[in-house]
């Protein structure tokens, strides 16, 4: 469904990633592990047209989409969740779940609303509640919903379980877990290694900006190498 191959991404002229790829098969859960600053972050923002790459192919679905901004790529069925949530703290937990569906034309947006306050009933208990006063766990869950509002293909999430409680987070692996169940694929960045590898089918690892391992998940998780390097912190 995605494929990533020889990305090479800047801040000016500093280079980041360098001859990244990567691949996302329809229907699974794929995780990027990676230490703080190895990139992980600047791989998703190239992906989802944040960042343009200085070099490299992104392809979703066999069309070439490398350097397409945000919103087209979001067309395209591509949804990010970014790190730290990003929600609108001044408008209600509503306001912000509707600014998901924004650019949809289909009339099946208050069934996709219906869903996702089912799926989520914190929300539909703090609909009208100002999206910057929810908690950190509350504020994930809301830029989650909002992502799916907008009925992505692929969904990537950056770090979702950052700063959270080990409940809050379970929760959370819980619901993405839910999410690629009913038909979303996901791509995920976690520090949280082990919890994201369970609900994986393969992983990345990612260093000081190249790939320096890949394989499926559970192969990951039983890799000594990987354990010591990566999955320290359960
Ligand atoms: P973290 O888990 O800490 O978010 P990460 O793996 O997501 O880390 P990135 O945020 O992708 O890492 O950062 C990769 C490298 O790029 C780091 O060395 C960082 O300092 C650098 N970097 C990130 N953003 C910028 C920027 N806007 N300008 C210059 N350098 C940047």
């Amino acid at each position: 469904m995605l494929k990533v191959s020889g990305i090479h991404t800047y801040y000016g002229k500093i280079q980041v990633l360098k001859n990244i790829a990567l691949e996302v098969e329809e229907g699974s859960i794929v995780t990027i592990l990676g230490a703080n600053g190895a990139g992980k972050t600047t791989t998703m923002k190239t992906i989802s047209g944040l960042l343009k790459p200085q070099q490299g192919k992104v392809e979703f679905l066999g069309e070439n989409v490398t350097g397409l901004r945000p919103d087209q790529l979001l067309r395209k069925g591509i949804a990010l969740v970014p790190e730290g949530r990003q929600i609108l703290a001044g408008m209600t937990v509503m306001e912000n779940l509707e600014m998901g569906a924004y650019h949809r034309k289909d009339n099946e947006i208050e069934k996709d609303l219906d869903m996702v306050l089912k799926r989520f009933p914190i929300l539909k208990e703090r609909e009208k509640q100002l999206g910057g006063t929810l908690s950190g766990g509350q504020q994930q869950m809301l830029a989650i919903a909002r992502a799916i509002l907008s009925r992505p293909k692929l969904l990537l999430l950056d770090e979702p379980s950052m700063g959270l409680a080990p409940l809050i987070v379970a929760d959370i692996f819980k619901i993405i877990k839910e999410i690629n169940q009913s038909g979303t694929t996901v791509l995920l960045v976690e520090q949280n290694a082990r919890q994201a590898l369970k609900i994986s089918d393969y992983g990345y690892v990612l260093e000081t900006g190249k790939m320096v391992a890949d394989g499926k998940a559970q192969d990951l998780l039983n890799d000594p190498r990987i354990m010591e390097a990566y999955l320290g912190r359960k």
